[in-house]
């Protein structure tokens, strides 16, 4: 029989990406989503690249405790996927209470309803934030938790936390819950259909996405923040990592965790691509395998802005068997190709 994969913030741009490789990879999902950040456009992407009508799609928010425990009452769940949860570093800092009640208030509800239900396998998507400014790069899993500098990375910490907690006090019970700890370096692209992506509200945040509403005119100008850091170009470093390759870690990760194959009750996996790119790198490549020139200037750095940070991906490649695939090129074509979709080009 099929194994049920439970998706909560499933119609978000990571996790639409998820649901996508999850059901070609023989599961059956069942994506939820409160939509307090995303429409159902990735969710009807989803359904036409899987060729899929019939993914059961739940409105819920996982911060009422009942209707958490009602989809693990519905649905017989193997195996919870956990994105749901706020993400504007910015946003997190001007409102702190918010993003502490939405994101550890969700994952706990989560936390009770799988344990209450028998669901024993539980995936946090947590972030490299939780290492802050590393010392050492690249960083591995050992490498030290650095204090958050934002309320989102915090959250980020202590779900991290409070699943281990959960994993620890229930080893060996008949409500024993295993834990993997996914920690993403910069998810960017898009779905080579070009029918699922990143769809910020308002003005992005993020690089990738303000770097192609630029390019077909919807923002004026890139600001580049920062070019004085002390990194070959003078500008940041990022470990940017394709959206489909780590949407494929997340089966790796479930299919160990369904397989038994865990060795220890909580295991943590970077994932990313081993390679550091800086911002102006990035840009580069942009034009260049897009053909096209980017209107950008050099702005002050952003507050909280790390200098370089990259992932040592070696014990994901490892254990998990997996491995980043995808040329940052063929992942900024492929934001591109999503771009010019939404603007029906
Ligand atoms: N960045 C930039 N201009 C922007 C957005 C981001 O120069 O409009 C830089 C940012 O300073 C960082 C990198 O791009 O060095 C990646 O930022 P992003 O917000 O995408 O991810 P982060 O690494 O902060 O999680």
């Amino acid at each position: 029989m099929k194994k049920t994969v439970l998706v909560s913030g499933g119609a978000g741009f990571i996790g639409s990406h998820v649901t996508v490789e999850l059901i070609q990879a023989g599961y059956e999902v069942v994506v939820a989503d409160n939509m307090s950040n995303c429409d159902l456009t990735c969710f009807e992407g989803v359904k036409k690249i899987t060729g899929r009508d019939d993914i059961p799609f739940e409105k819920t928010d996982f911060c009422d405790a009942a209707a958490a425990d009602a989809l693990f009452a519905k649905y017989p769940i193997d195996a919870v996927i956990h994105f749901a949860a706020f993400k504007a570093v910015g946003e997190s800092v001007a409102k702190p209470v918010m993003y502490y009640k939405n994101n550890l208030g969700s994952f706990l509800n989560v936390l009770e309803a799988a344990g209450a239900h028998g669901c024993h396998n539980v995936l946090f998507s947590s972030s490299a934030t939780v290492y802050g400014e590393p010392d050492v790069v690249p960083v591995t899993e050992r490498s030290p938790r650095k204090p958050a500098t934002s309320p989102y990375g915090a959250t980020k910490q202590m779900c991290e936390d409070i699943l281990r907690d959960t994993v620890r006090a229930t080893a060996g019970t008949p409500g024993e819950i295993k834990g993997i700890l996914l920690r993403y370096f910069n998810p960017i692209g898009a779905h080579p259909s070009a029918l699922i992506g990143e769809l910020p509200r308002g003005v992005p945040n993020n690089l990738v996405p303000f770097i192609t509403q630029t390019a077909i005119g919807k923002r004026e100008c890139l600001s580049i923040f920062g070019n004085d850091y002390p990194t070959p170009d003078g500008t940041c470093q990022r470990d940017y990592i394709d959206i489909v390759d780590l949407a494929k870690a997340h089966v790796c990760a479930v299919a160990r965790m369904m397989d038994g194959k865990m060795t220890e009750g909580c295991e943590v996996y970077n994932i990313g691509t081993g390679r550091p790119v800086s911002v102006l790198e990035l840009v580069n490549a942009f034009q260049k395998v897009n053909g096209l020139k980017l209107n950008y200037r050099f702005a002050p750095r952003r507050e909280g802005d790390v200098t370089a940070i990259w992932a040592d991906p070696s014990l994901a490649n490892k254990v998990l068997g997996w491995k980043a695939g995808r040329s940052v090129e063929d992942t900024l074509a492929a934001a591109w190709a999503w771009e010019k979709h939404l603007a029906g080009k």
